[in-house]
Parts: C-alpha cells; sequence; structure tokens
C-alpha cells in the first residue's frame, strides 16, 4: 500500500501499524490512515488525476487497497 504509512488515533495521536482494526486499544478513539503526502506529491499530479476517467478509481493511489480496482469500475463521482 505505497502511500499509507500506517493508522493513527483520532483522539490521543497513537500511531498503529496497518491492520484491520478501526478503534485505539488505549481510549477507543477512531483511528485515521495516515498518508505520506510527500510521496503522493511525487507520484501523483493533480495534472494526471484530472486527465484519467471520471470515477473513483481516478483517485486509486489514495485508497486503502492494492493492486488494480475489482469492481464497479464507473463507482462514485459524486
Ligand atoms: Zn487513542
Amino acid at each position: 500500500m505505497g502511500f499509507i504509512t500506517g493508522l493513527q488515533c483520532r483522539e490521543c495521536g497513537r500511531k498503529y501499524n496497518i491492520e484491520p482494526i478501526y478503534v485505539c486499544e488505549f481510549c477507543f478513539g477512531p483511528l485515521e490512515v495516515v498518508y505520506d503526502y510527500q510521496e503522493i506529491k511525487k507520484a501523483v499530479s493533480r495534472e494526471t488525476i484530472e486527465g484519467r476517467a471520471e470515477n473513483l478509481w481516478r483517485y486509486k493511489e489514495l485508497m486503502p487497497i492494492e493492486g488494480e480496482p475489482q469492481v464497479g469500475l464507473n463507482s462514485g463521482f459524486t
């Protein structure tokens, strides 16, 4: 998952590795995905995204999935 560095609790800031967990073990706060914005900037420009089809997958680098999309090729763009 190239651009995701880990998970972080929105309440206490505790950091976690990427795991299928959604709440903080210590304060039960919600966990958020932490992106590596420097790396994203190097790899994806606004022009790249604007040049793609108008669907959800134009943002594929920013989604917490690996590999190519398997479902709903034209989902999204609301
Ligand atoms: Zn927490």
